[in-house]
């Protein structure tokens, strides 16, 4: 199957850009269409809120849902496709997505805390790909574990689809876009900066520390003094995802997941 797959898309005579998100789109997301819109002939934007990579109910529910809206922003862009495949379009009777082993990336910073997130990430993609056959698909490093699994993921699939990776957006307070934050209040969106900052702190500080521990230590201490209740702060090796304690990696990313009131949002910054 997989040699069939690089045929048809060798084959294919455009190059085919490929968005997936799950829609409440905002300008980080737009970045990445923007980009594969320029890249590319054609690109297809998804929004699909994937119900196999949610562990909570409660989040699947509570997820922000601005269909109308999207469409609308999505419209300005000419060569885009808009694709909101319904559950069985993209989990079809016949679907034939074996789980692969991940060696340990799944289970690690992001997936310690949302067991199984990972495989439905990567059960989406997969049957994404098997449908589009992009020619090139854009992710961003806002979400880096995921970004590295799928690179994995899709060299062990061996699909010809490049991963291309797009810089994380911020609003000018430092906080990373999020569909979340639209669950966010003003006063909380100026609580989440902590997040930010605490990576800031962690980039500047790191010259100052024996060891990436310590690091960690003060680093908590100074989220701390913020409102967030903190889920975790890592400093890991980039590629490998490996969490560094005792000896600095050349390169390293830290880190953060924690709750503003009832929102759970995730950063991360190569350090
Ligand atoms: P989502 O809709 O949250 O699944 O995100 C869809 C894609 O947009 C993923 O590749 C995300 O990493 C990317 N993305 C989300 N937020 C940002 C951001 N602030 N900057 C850059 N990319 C982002």
């Amino acid at each position: 199957m997989n040699n069939e797959l690089t045929k048809v898309s060798k084959n294919r005579d455009y190059d085919l850009g490929f968005v997936p998100t799950m829609g409440a789109l905002h300008r980080g997301h737009l970045e990445l269409v923007k980009r594969a819109s320029t890249e590319n002939q054609s690109v297809v934007v998804s929004i699909f809120v994937n119900p196999n990579q949610f562990n909570n109910k409660e989040d699947l529910e509570k997820y922000p849902r601005t269909i109308e809206n999207d469409i609308k922003v999505l419209e300005n862009i000419s060569n885009c496709i808009v694709f909101i495949p319904n559950k069985h379009e993209i989990y079809p009777d016949d679907d034939n997505f074996q789980s692969i082993d991940l060696q340990g990336m799944d289970t690690i910073l992001e997936g310690k805390y949302r067991p199984g997130h990972f495989q439905g990430v990567v059960h989406v993609i997969h049957n994404f790909f098997k449908l589009i056959r992009p020619t090139r698909a854009y992710f961003g490093q806002k979400d880096f574990q995921q970004l590295a699994i799928i690179k994995k993921s899709t060299h062990i699939f061996n699909f010809p689809t490049h991963i291309i990776t797009c810089k994380t957006v911020r609003d000018n307070s430092g906080l990373a876009k999020s569909s979340r934050n639209l669950r966010l209040s003003a006063a909380e969106k100026r609580d989440a900066v902590i997040i930010f900052k605490t990576l800031i702190f962690i980039k500047k500080n790191r010259k100052y520390c024996k060891t990436p521990k310590e690091l960690k230590i003060q680093a908590m201490n100074f989220f701390l003094k913020g409102k967030l209740k903190l889920e975790y702060i890592e400093i890991c090796e980039s590629k490998s995802l490996e969490i560094v304690e005792n000896q600095w990696a050349e390169n390293m990313t830290a880190s953060i997941a924690a709750y503003c009131g009832e929102v759970r949002l995730i950063d991360n910054m190569e350090i």
